[in-house]
Formats: C-alpha cells, structure tokens, sequence
C-alpha cells in the first residue's frame, strides 16, 4: 500500500508510516474521498453534472501531488458567467470570461451574433462555463 501523505510504499499492515508517521488506520480511498468532498464543497456546482461520476473517480484515485495543481486551476462560476452574459453578452465578454477569446472575438466584431448568438449564450453560458471547469481539471491532473 501506499501512504497518502507521503506516498511511501510500505507494507500492508503497518499502522504508521515509517517514512513521516501518518496513521494508516484508514484507506487511501478514505482519505482521498474526504478530499473530494472538501474540494467540492469549495467548487460546489461547477462541472457538468454528467462529467461528475468520472471526475469523482479519477479525483478518488488521484496522486497525492495532483491535488494542488486541481486546487491551482482558476475555477469559472456559472453564475457570474449568466451575469456577464445578460449585460455584456453582445461583446463577448462572457466568452471571455470563460477564457475563450476566439469565440469572444467573434461575438464581439459580430454584436454577439447580431443578437442571436447573445440570446442563445444565455442558455448556454452555464453548461460552458462548467465544460470549461471540467476541462481545465482534466488537463490540470493528467499533466
Ligand atoms: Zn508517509
């Protein structure tokens, strides 16, 4: 087994680590998934929700030094990604915000689609601003 504070591969019945002196009365799962709840509970709603059993599990599994770099990423809020979108969608700012500048450019120099693609975005925005969340993750723990 390995030690979830360290990452030491110790043997299987070892009630501390040998290496930094964590307990190991509990799993690597455990520990790994009070992780996963504090860190959704900071990141409460912000990926897509069909993405969430496969976050869950790769997050369940994830290195311990990983963590940090799910921590590092700038995580968009849905909300405030509508907000922009009702008051500043024509000028692509939502998209901007989400860190799409190419589609932010083009909302921008088209008025947001002429207004269509503004209006659209308002359904859209959220469900991209967690896609976004999702992505950044993803890419954030392969590294
Ligand atoms: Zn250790």
């Amino acid at each position: 087994m390995k030690c979830p504070n360290c990452g030491q591969n110790i043997a299987d019945d070892c009630k501390f680590c040998p290496q930094c002196g964590t307990a190991l009365y509990r799993t690597y799962e455990n520990y790994n998934s009070d992780r996963m709840n504090m860190f959704f509970m900071s990141h409460n709603d912000k990926f897509p929700d069909e993405q969430m059993p496969m976050i869950r599990e790769r997050l369940l599994y994830l290195d311990d030094n990983k963590w940090s770099a799910a921590y590092a990423v700038q995580y968009k809020d849905p909300l405030i990604a509508l907000l922009i979108s009702l008051f500043a969608g024509e000028f692509g700012v939502d998209r901007f915000y989400l860190g799409q500048n190419t589609l932010g450019l083009i909302k921008l120099f088209t008025c947001g689609g002429f207004g269509v693609w503004a209006i659209i975005d308002l359904f859209l925005i959220m469900k991209a601003a967690r896609e976004e969340n999702a992505n950044k993750l993803l890419q954030a723990i392969e590294g």
